[in-house]
């Protein structure tokens, strides 16, 4: 029987994903997967939908979200398993980070408007249409007035941590982020280490060490944009302290057009296994305590 194939990290247009829950359940099984976790930047307001298109189809769909967190040089996702989306503290929490995201759009926009671009906060919001507004809307709003010619031109020169235009979001430290998804039955997994663009492999792991402190169960040793021998790196790390492995390819659809459902960037297969271990180890945990 051939390995079933999973992605644990996918974003609809709940946030800045471009493909619906239902399309994305669709276009999940269609590449061959038998399940993916649905990661919207912090909601969980698009994981019902495509968990019932995926009954439907046969597609088993984790309920998932990747958290942003406060932190300094680089991004910082926490990535939540199966937190009870019921849980009215946890959508409390959700919806402070929101507003500390929400805050920076204004002002984003008034950094684009004084570098000379005619842009608006309702041409971005058409972007979104509905969903968590996040910098990709900002880059499609730009690419549709003919500012730049691809998202990622938008991202190099504005957008980036280092570009003209960036504004950080008022959110909540690392800390909080994965209390806030213990709490809410959950398990914390430290999303694309590669993000946080520390100079050494040794800053990236004081930084897994601390947040093993808070509760972190896991690391995204698999990222679809990162490359394999990194990976390999990541998942060293990630044994070494009896964390959890997990891989995603963090599909957004035609955002990162190179990143493919179920394959990222660099074809990786994503075995069911991953998501074993990660149920196995929440049942362990639920018989100890
Ligand atoms: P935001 O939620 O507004 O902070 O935007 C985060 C999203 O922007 C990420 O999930 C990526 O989709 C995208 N992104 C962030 N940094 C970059 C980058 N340097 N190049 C391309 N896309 C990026
Ligand atoms: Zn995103
Ligand atoms: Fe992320
Ligand atoms: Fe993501």
């Amino acid at each position: 029987m051939p390995e079933l194939r999973i992605d644990l990290h996918t974003h609809t247009t709940a946030s800045d994903g471009s493909f619906a829950p239902k399309d994305l359940a669709k276009a999940a099984k269609e590449a061959g997967l038998s399940a993916i976790a649905v990661c919207d930047h912090d909601t969980t307001a698009g994981v019902r939908e495509t968990q019932m298109a995926g009954q439907e189809l046969g597609l088993e769909v984790v309920p998932g979200v990747e958290i942003s967190a406060l932190y300094a040089g680089g991004t910082m996702h926490i990535l939540g398993y199966y937190c009870d989306m019921e849980n009215p503290g946890f959508q409390a929490d959700l919806q402070c980070i929101l507003d500390g995201r929400n805050n920076r759009n204004p002002r984003i926009i008034a950094r684009l408007n004084e570098l000379g671009m005619e842009i608006s906060l309702e041409d971005v919001e058409r972007e979104a249409g509905g969903g968590v507004l996040g910098r990709p809307h900002f880059a499609r709003a730009m690419m549709k007035k003919g500012y730049i010619k691809t998202v990622q031109e938008a991202f190099d020169e504005y957008l980036a941590s280092n570009g003209k235009a960036f504004v950080p979001k008022e959110v909540y430290p690392p800390q909080k982020c994965v209390e806030a998804i213990v709490a809410a039955g959950g398990t914390a997994v430290l999303a694309h280490p590669k993000q946080l663009r520390r100079k050494s492999q040794a800053e990236i792991e004081a930084v897994v060490d601390e947040l093993m402190q808070y509760g972190l169960q896991g690391v995204e040793a698999i990222h679809g944009d990162c490359e394999p021998e990194t990976a390999e790196v990541y998942d060293a790390m990630a044994r070494k302290r009896g964390l959890l492995v997990t891989g995603g390819s963090d599909f957004h659809g035609i955002s990162k057009p190179d990143i493919h459902l179920g394959r990222g960037r660099f074809d990786y297969k994503i075995p069911y296994a991953y998501l074993e271990a990660l149920k196995e180890r929440r049942a362990a945990a639920s018989t100890t305590s």
